[in-house]
């Protein structure tokens, strides 16, 4: 709103983060990954540096691209979309949003933020729609940049608006290309997609909240939308604006595999999670960062060269210290700088501090040293797959499990984790 970083106030804060999240209708771009990561990677910091940080991501469940990806079955569509966001997302290794509020789970909250603005001349209703009206809020257009009396809304005309830069707050049942409505003082309709937000941002953290995140292309009209939604009411809403920049496919060839990936789970099976999250780490969040063979094969070199540093223990060398890093993140959460830390510390084996500052983006080792009989099997197997005895070789792995160990084949020759259900 500033176009200015803005201090946060000192910890314990609060500080009350809402980042807009998906539709469902599919599985979700990797471009979604972004602010989801972006969001709990925030988290994670201001909760390392003292604060009590909260984090909710809405999940959108009723819009225009669900009921034409599903005709006749967009809510089936929509409940096994958003499972699959989840299962991706969970998948990233990151925990989850503190709240994933769903629309159709907010649909009596909504209606009733609606009454709220006729009741106080900020919106219409018209032929089952109703309209926020644009011209009872002169801060209009403050958030984008526009001149409010020359701003285009981007949604379908419709002779029902007194104004071609009103925009639906809530639209009528369309019988022949929606089958799901809900009932409101103006009809069967639903909500429209602005409006959602203002609500369960407000549902959950009250008038007021520190961070509204979303990706840039989200700036006009969506965020535009939800301050003169609520700012109109009087409410603060939020105090300070993140957008983050776009994932661009750059014109580089791209290889079969690379080519094809489009999708959070295609990416996260191609090249595994750590590749992914070291790849956003070295873009800074406010920019925009490619998404291509070369940068995604850097980024899966640079994750291996830590695991390398945490294997071959080497005895440490000066470094600089766990400043340099809370310094970095500190500025404007500036990744790519504490990513340069990181390889510091990696090139001086500076373990302790490495796996420390992986650990702030969900990428710490697990250094636990398994038991000596555990290490011995480990030992025997190598033997065993080094002769190709795999017979013998998966036995022994079966018996590492079931002392409460997995062996992991990776580059740097195999590991052990300790299993998670023991
Ligand atoms: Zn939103």
């Amino acid at each position: 709103m500033t176009r200015s970083l803005v201090e946060l106030p000192p910890p314990p804060g609060p500080v009350r983060m809402y980042f807009c999240g998906p539709t469902v209708y599919a599985r979700a771009h990797i471009g979604n990954a972004r602010p989801f990561i972006l969001g709990l990677w925030l988290r994670s910091w201001l909760r390392a540096s003292g604060y009590e940080a909260e984090l909710v991501h809405n999940i959108t469940d009723i819009n225009d691209k669900i009921y034409d990806a599903a005709p006749g079955a967009s809510a089936e569509l929509a409940a096994r979309a958003t499972q699959w966001y989840l299962e991706d997302t969970g998948d990233l290794g990151l925990g989850m949003p503190d709240h994933l509020p769903k629309a159709t789970e907010s649909v009596p909250q909504i209606v009733s933020f609606i009454e709220q603005l006729i009741d106080s001349g900020h919106a219409y209703a018209a032929g089952g729609d109703v309209y926020f009206r644009v011209a009872s809020y002169p801060g209009y257009g403050g958030l984008s940049g526009q001149r409010p009396d020359q701003v285009e809304q981007p949604e379908e005309p419709s002779a029902l608006k007194e104004d071609a830069r009103d925009f639906a707050l809530w639209k009528a049942n369309k019988p022949e290309t929606e089958d799901t409505w809900w009932d409101s003082p103006w009809g069967r309709g639903r909500p429209g997609w602005h409006i959602e937000c203002s609500v369960m941002a407000e549902d959950i953290f009250g008038p007021s909240f520190e961070i509204h995140g979303g990706g840039l292309d989200l700036v006009f009209p969506h965020h535009e939308n939800e301050v003169a939604q609520s700012r109109s009411l009087g409410h603060p809403f939020a105090e300070i604006w993140a957008h983050n920049g776009m994932l661009r496919f750059t014109g580089e060839k791209m290889s079969k595999s690379t080519g094809n990936v489009t999708t959070i789970r295609e990416a996260i099976d191609e090249w595994g999670r750590e590749t992914i999250l070291v790849f956003f780490l070295g873009g800074h969040w406010r920019k925009p960062i490619d998404f291509s063979e070369l940068t995604l094969t850097q980024a899966a070199a640079q994750w291996r060269s830590f695991g390398m540093a945490i294997y071959e223990n080497r005895p440490p060398r000066p470094a600089t210290g766990w400043e340099s890093f809370e310094d970095a993140l500190n500025d404007d959460f500036n990744t790519p700088e504490a990513l340069a830390v990181l390889h510091e510390w990696r090139a001086a084996s500076q373990l302790d501090l490495l796996n420390r500052g992986l650990s702030i983006f969900g990428l710490g080792f697990v250094l636990e040293a398994p038991p000596e009989e555990v290490q011995e099997l480990a030992k025997e197997r190598s033997v065993a797959r080094a002769g190709k005895d795999f017979a013998e070789s998966d036995r022994l792995r079966d018996e590492i499990y079931r002392r409460g160990w997995i062996v992991q084949d990776g580059v740097v020759g195999s590991t052990l984790v300790p299993r998670k259900d023991m």
